[in-house]
């Protein structure tokens, strides 16, 4: 017997110079974000093309990993922390974050009981409590009341724990044991995202059981529409459950009235989670906690760090006002996790509070942004955005050649040419194949519409007027092409 592993680990001095080195290639790339093209380019397959068709016998150095990383993967990635990057809305990182989760990586801590490491769940609650009162958000989602908040991967599993939760309480907790006697129905915008769609699928509603409710003039839900859809369910002997409402849609960041939606729950019983996924990080700003009106009626709640709060993805923060009945849903305990705290009560277990068993400890990415920021650089942050989208708006607005399609409500821009679909389409395809920056699209009233959504670490104002230009250009050319 000797005590030399068989496994041939890197010694702690040698991971200090790999880590140094993997940390100098990841702030090479900061450095140099903005001289890359936006957008990938390679066609399908060409990463895969470029791969060994088994991985190597025996192992490698890190150099020959980091030189592929150059070669092979960089041209495969689209460069979301690009500051020329508009499309869809932002995956903020940033160094701290990075380094938390260098950190969560270290420990290789797996919280899924109290007792796994009791500061995994003691920070996450401590710092999700933080955000209670940063966000305004009722006092009800604070651990200290009967609610709490918890870390999920992402809104679309927020939103499939709370439809669940609606599910069991509105079948009395049973529908596990009984199957669902009467059928379900859920209710969103028809502007909500694909996210509660998939959660009513999954849940076993029934994707045709959730009603999709009409919008005004500015794409939010209609309440009376809504209750007017639950009566029309009730009367045709199914059980309304479930609501969400959406405080900043994917597609124009359109808020649906919260506390009108939350009045009609309430009068029907219905659960009301409120979908902030973008929107709720603005809450930082007091002139932004409008966002956040009505959410005290809501029985959950969910907002990502990790679109605009300077935390790298993975982070939803989401929020129950009754802990029980989210716990109650999900808790399923085998002998093998018993454990005396646990079972004296003392204790949060957050493996109840969502479907996977295991957990990393994401709050000390979370943790180590609100120390780094601030409250104030936070807030910075946010108003910065805010400040350059209302610059763009009154760019468009000014401009004969193009219109708003949609409110400007935080820091997304809608807008599209005079011309028609196709010139738009088109407009759309060569900008993002210059490189120079990307941009998504959606549609409204069944139009094609740009949407620049401002919210990159590391955008600055002579980003947005070169993208400005850029797309006033990339229009002037195109046109000058066609009759
Ligand atoms: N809800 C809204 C309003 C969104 O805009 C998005 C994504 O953009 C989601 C939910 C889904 O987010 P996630 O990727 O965290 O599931």
């Amino acid at each position: 017997m000797t005590d030399e592993h068989p496994t041939r680990h890197m010694t702690p001095d040698e991971f200090r110079v790999a880590g140094y080195a993997v940390v100098d290639w990841v702030a090479r790339y900061l450095e140099t974000l903005e001289r890359f093209p936006v957008l990938s380019r390679v066609e399908p397959g060409a990463i895969r093309r470029q791969l060994p068709d088994a991985p190597p016998q025996d192992g490698e150095q890190l150099e020959a990993i980091l030189a592929d990383l150059d070669a092979i993967i960089l041209p495969g990635i689209t460069h979301w922390q690009a500051p020329q990057f508009y499309g869809y809305f932002p995956a903020n990182a940033s160094p701290p974050a990075i380094l938390g989760d260098v950190v969560s990586s270290g420990l290789g801590v797996q919280g899924m009981l109290w007792s796994t490491s009791p500061a995994c769940t003691e920070l996450e609650t401590h710092i999700l409590d933080w955000l209670v009162g940063l966000l305004g958000l009722p006092p009800a989602f604070a651990s200290g009341a009967g609610g709490g908040g918890v870390i999920q991967d992402t809104a679309s599993s927020a939103t499939l724990c709370a439809v669940l939760a609606a599910r069991e309480r509105a079948t009395g907790f049973a529908a596990n044991r009984t199957g669902l006697d009467r059928p379900l129905t859920a209710y969103a915008s028809s502007q909500a995202h694909s996210s509660v769609e998939k959660a009513v699928g999954i849940a076993g509603i029934g994707k045709d059981r959730l009603r999709l409710i009409e919008v005004d003039d500015r794409f939010a839900m209609r309440p009376d529409m809504l209750d007017h859809a639950i009566r029309a369910d009730r009367e045709a002997g199914l059980t309304p459950c479930f609501v969400c409402a959406t405080v900043g849609s994917t597609s124009v960041t359109a808020i649906d009235p919260v506390a009108a939606v939350g009045a009609v729950c309430r009068e029907h019983g219905l659960w009301l989670h409120v979908d902030a996924a973008l929107a709720g990080s603005a809450a930082i700003c007091p002139e932004f906690r409008w966002v956040h009106d009505g959410v005290e009626l809501a029985d959950s709640y969910c907002f990502n760090p990790h679109k605009w709060l300077l935390t790298n993805f993975d982070c939803d923060c989401f929020y129950v006002a009754d802990r029980q009945a989210l716990i109650r849903t999900l808790t399923v305990t085998p002998e093998y996790l018993r454990n005396v705290a646990s079972e004296a009560g003392a204790v949060f277990d957050y493996r109840d509070w969502h479907v996977p068993l295991g957990r990393r400890f994401r709050a000390l990415k979370l943790w180590f942004v609100l120390r780094h920021y601030g409250v104030r650089g936070l807030q910075q942050h946010i108003r910065h955005h805010v400040h350059l989208t209302r610059m763009v708006a009154e760019w468009v607005r000014q401009d004969p050649d193009f219109h708003l399609a949609a409110p400007v409500t935080l820091n997304l821009v809608c807008f599209r040419h005079r011309r028609d679909d196709t010139f738009n389409e088109r407009l759309l395809c060569e900008l993002n194949a210059s490189g120079k920056l990307f941009l998504t699209h959606t549609k409204i009233d069944g139009h094609l519409v740009l949407r620049l959504a401002i919210g990159g670490t590391y955008t600055l104002q002579r980003h947005v007027e070169a993208a400005w230009d850029t797309i006033r250009a990339a229009a002037r050319l195109l046109a000058a092409g066609q009759p």
